[in-house]
This record gives structure tokens, C-alpha cells and sequence, in this order.
């Protein structure tokens, strides 16, 4: 450790609004590089993804409670004593750390302990939410001037910090952080110091994420709407001529899918491509990573078929798993592309060809329908009767490929490689959301995903399934994945006509487009 200690440095990141997008490439980089993450309730935990995998994380807590909270001495002696074990700390804090943040409080505690340090600033909520909300902070023909003031001070104590008889008409646009406990008393300073109780107000909460909530009203009205729709912190309070600006410029709440909650059921090692096209359109996605991709326990089908491979005139992939296991039982063998030169390769579709091409290798067989039975239909016309073939592939899987195959003679050696296992824990999540009937819609994106799917809900009942189901729409990528939805008594409501991703967003949005306006 000696000798590294000159290296420690905290870097206080502004993490941004919300939006995991919305961080500087200066704290994405930082993050990237980070030996120690000290992050905040407001901090979106989706930013972690971009820290290293083995570096501390440490929640700090939501600021006045909760169960872990630090208090802030505590949290500045936490980042004195990473960084001065010589350790590179990411301090992030939600928006901008020096806007109603105490960032300040914390540099001056690391000077202090002569700490080296940095600031990255980050966008803050309140443009955020004025922007999100469809509002323009500022605007030649309503505003000149914006305040940002905080509204956690109480308005009635004595010593308050605020001018309210001075700010109340002296800003044109006011935005107002932490003040929904205090919002009857703001609007009434307000309005007393003589700001017009017709002047609209929007509330905005969550901003950025998708499940931002708005509302609007005017100076007099706004307290009782805030009661009504239930708004709690954290949200932002804008008040000004622009509010006005929102029946035009409102854009982010109206993208198709916002509002949705919709379950995206993939493996965690695939790049989550529909979690992104969904995103894009609005969408709530909670993602339960349903299958989890494993090694099988016992190669040994595999190692005799590798031991004499040269007797083998065709190897087929299946799956992009497929070719990532056989590879990895290849090397762990000390054999590598070279010794394949015998056999054929056949794929069943581009994704796996192009999974194929990183070892070094392209198929000589790429069927024009992607699927098992167009993998089959494509080898018989090549003639298989007396083909000695390889099949790496899932543990569990679909037999039409190496039982078209045999029937018509050939000799199929199928070689477990991998296995599909449903991930533990989350199951409770899964459950309370369904029953609270906060889901939306589910989405299958291949039979596995279903019926790992099934598995995680533990229904105990074809009933008890209905019930938890009732109201959830269901959307499957392909017909093979919709007939095992129905195998299990389910309907499928949403099937795109390709099994594409993409196809799969499309219908997904026409579907809710249709709904809304049918
Ligand atoms: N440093 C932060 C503010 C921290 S104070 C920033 O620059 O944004 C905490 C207050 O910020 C909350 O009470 C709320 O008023 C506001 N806030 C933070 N994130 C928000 C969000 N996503 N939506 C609405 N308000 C938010």
C-alpha cells in the first residue's frame, strides 16, 4: 500500500437527473476507472453498471433516514479514509453535486484532511424536469430570469435565508428543489408578496426516468392537485409564465410507450437490444434476466466426439451459446480452429455465423429460414444418409433437428455444451408487481424465456396463474415461442410477422397506438 497512497483522489460526479444517458462522458469515465463508488438515493443505481466489477460500492442512503443512511460526517470520513488509503473514489451525487447538494461540505472536509480532489458537474433536475416536462426554463417573450431555491427551509421560520417578498416578482421563472412538504406555505409566501394566484405551476416527479409523473396548475390550485395525484419528493416545482409552453412542447411523455411497464425476459449475457428499442419508445422495462446460461456438468459426449473429429463430415451451431461453449471446451483441450478443418459447418442462422466468424471460421451452410426445420431442410437437400454429424447445442432443446436428420439416415452425435438455468432470488419482486397489477405487458423472446418465466412465478395453480396474469398483456417474438405460450393456457396478444427484435418493438407499439386510439 505504501507508496500508492500519493495516488488517492475523489472525484465528485454529478450523476445527472435521472436518466442513466444524462451523465457527462467526464463522469462516465470516471466511473469506468473507479476503485471505490460512494453513491446517493438520487444517484440512479443503472450507473453502476458502467464501475468496474470489482470495486466497492458503498450506498450512502437517502439524506434525514432510512435504514442505511450515513450521516454526512460520516460519509466524509468514509471518502477521506478510501482516498487516503490510496484508493481512486467516485463520489456521486443525483444531478449536479454543487446545486442544492452539499458538495461543498464534502470538498471542504477532504482540504481539510489535505485529500486531493475533483468536480465534474452534472445536468441538475430542474432543467431536467422543465425540459422533460415540456417547459422552457427561460423564453424571450415570458422570462429573463430563473431562480433555483430550495424549499426545505421552512418560509414561516425566522432566520430564513430566502427574500420571498423579493424573489416572489422579482424572478420570472422560480424552480423550487425539496418543496412538496412546504408547498402550501410557498404558494401562500408567493402569492402574499404578490406573484398572481393564476400563475401556472407544474410539479414534476421522478423526472427523466420513466416513471416521471407531471401535473400542472396555477399558484392557487397546485397545492390540492399535488394532495390529489399523491406526489411525493422527489419532485421539482416550476412556477412561471413558461409552464404555459408545455401544451406545445411536451414530448417526452407523450412517446407511445410511456407509462408502460413491460418485463423483458432475456438472458443476462445477451446485449439487451429490446430493452433498448423500448427504452427509445418510453417504456418502463424490468428486466428478469429469466434464463441464466451455464456449463454442463459432464463434456464427455463432446470430448469422444473432439477425439475424433476428422470422422465427422458436418458440425452444426444452433445457437450463439452453442458456439461459445464448444469453443471454450475446445481450448480448455488445447485444441483450437485448426483442428475443425475436417467437418462441414452449417449454422442455423446470421447472428450464429457471425458468432462463428470470431473464431476465425465461416459456415459453409446458412439456411434461408433461421430455424431448426430450415437448418434440416437445408442439409437434406446436400444429401446426409450415412453423415456422421456433430450437434453441440443446450442441454435441453428441441429434437426436429436431430430427428429430421437421423430419419433420413445421417448418424447425429448430440453434445450437451451449455445449459438454460432459471436464476435464483427475484421471484418475490416478480410476484408482488403482477399481483398489485403494475405490469404492463411480458415479453418472450424464445421458448426458454417462457417457461423460465413460468418457473420464476411458481404459480401453484393454472388458476392462481390466470389470476396473476389477468390483465397482462403478452407479446412473443415468433410462432415457436407463441404455441408455448399457449401450451401453457396463456394468450399471446402481440406477435410481430419477422422474429426480429425490432419487428418485435414495432408490433409492440402498434399494439398500445391501437389501444389508444381504437
Ligand atoms: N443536486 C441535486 C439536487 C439535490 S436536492 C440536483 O442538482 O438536482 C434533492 C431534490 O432535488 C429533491 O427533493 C427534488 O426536489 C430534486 N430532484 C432531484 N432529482 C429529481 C428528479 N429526478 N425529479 C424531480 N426532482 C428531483
Amino acid at each position: 500500500m505504501s507508496g500508492r497512497t500519493n495516488r488517492g483522489k475523489v472525484y465528485l460526479v454529478g450523476a445527472g437527473p435521472g436518466d442513466p444517458g444524462l451523465i457527462t462522458l467526464r463522469g462516465k469515465y470516471l466511473l469506468e476507472r473507479a476503485e471505490v463508488v460512494v453513491y446517493d438515493y438520487l444517484a440512479n443505481p443503472k450507473l453502476l453498471r458502467h464501475v468496474p466489477k470489482d470495486a466497492e460500492l458503498i450506498y450512502a442512503g437517502k439524506k434525514g433516514g432510512g435504514l442505511h443512511a450515513f450521516t454526512q460526517d460520516e460519509i466524509n470520513q468514509l471518502l477521506i479514509d478510501r482516498a487516503g488509503a490510496g484508493r481512486t473514489v467516485v463520489r456521486l451525487k443525483g444531478g449536479d453535486p454543487f446545486i442544492f447538494g452539499r458538495g461543498a461540505e464534502e470538498i471542504e472536509e477532504l482540504v481539510a484532511a489535505g485529500i486531493k480532489f475533483e468536480v465534474v458537474p452534472g445536468v441538475t433536475s430542474a432543467t431536467a424536469a422543465a425540459t422533460y416536462a415540456g417547459i422552457p426554463i427561460t423564453h424571450r417573450e415570458y422570462t429573463a430570469s430563473v431562480a433555483f431555491i430550495t424549499g426545505h427551509e421552512a418560509p414561516g421560520k425566522k432566520e430564513s435565508n430566502i427574500a420571498w417578498d423579493k424573489l416572489a416578482t422579482g424572478a420570472g421563472t422560480i424552480v423550487i428543489y425539496m418543496g412538496i412538504k412546504n408547498l402550501p406555505d410557498i404558494t401562500r409566501k408567493l402569492m402574499d408578496h404578490g406573484r398572481d394566484p393564476q400563475t401556472p405551476v407544474a410539479v414534476v416527479r421522478w423526472a427523466s426516468t420513466p416513471v416521471q409523473h407531471s401535473v400542472e396548475g396555477t399558484l392557487a390550485t397546485i397545492t390540492d392537485i399535488v394532495r390529489k395525484a399523491g406526489i411525493k419528493p422527489p419532485a421539482l416545482v416550476i412556477v412561471g409564465e413558461v409552464v404555459r409552453l408545455r401544451n406545445t412542447i411536451d414530448w417526452f411523455e407523450k412517446r407511445p410507450l410511456f407509462g408502460r411497464h413491460i418485463v423483458v425476459t432475456r438472458t443476462r449475457e445477451q446485449a439487451s437490444e429490446l430493452v433498448a428499442g423500448l427504452e427509445e419508445q418510453g417504456a418502463d422495462c424490468l428486466e428478469y434476466s429469466t434464463i441464466h446460461i451455464e456449463p454442463v456438468a459432464d463434456y464427455s459426449v463432446l470430448d469422444r466426439a473432439l477425439d475424433e473429429l476428422a470422422g465427422y463430415q458436418w458440425l452444426l451451431f444452433t445457437s450463439l451459446n452453442g458456439v461459445t461453449y464448444f469453443f471454450r471446451r475446445l481450448f480448455a483441450r488445447n485444441m483450437d480452429a485448426r483442428d475443425l478443418a475436417g467437418p462441414k459447418i452449417a449454422v442455423v442462422g446470421r447472428a450464429t455465423a457471425g458468432e462463428l466468424e470470431k473464431y476465425g471460421l465461416r459456415p459453409d451452410l446458412v439456411p434461408e429460414k433461421f430455424t431448426g426445420e430450415g437448418l434440416a431442410e437445408a442439409l437434406l437437400r446436400q444429401g446426409v444418409d450415412g453423415a456422421r454429424i456433430l450437434l453441440p447445442r443446450a442441454l435441453k432443446a428441441r429434437e426436429v433437428l436431430p430427428e429430421t436428420l437421423a430419419r433420413a439416415g445421417a448418424e447425429v452425435t448430440v453434445a450437451p455444451v451449455y445449459q438454460n438455468v432459471p436464476p435464483r432470488g427475484r421471484k418475490d419482486e416478480l410476484r408482488e408487481q403482477l399481483r398489485e397489477g403494475f405490469i404492463d405487458l411480458v415479453t418472450f423472446t424464445s421458448s426458454s424465456t417462457v417457461t423460465n418465466f413460468l418457473t420464476m412465478v411458481d404459480a401453484a395453480s393454472e388458476e392462481e396463474l390466470r389470476s396473476l396474469l389477468a390483465g397482462v398483456r403478452i407479446a412473443a417474438i415468433g410462432p415457436i415461442t407463441a404455441k408455448t405460450v399457449e401450451d401453457h393456457g396463456l394468450a399471446v396478444d402481440i406477435q410481430p410477422e419477422r422474429y426480429t427484435i425490432p419487428d418485435l418493438v414495432d408490433a409492440i407499439v402498434a399494439h398500445y397506438h391501437n389501444a389508444n386510439t381504437g
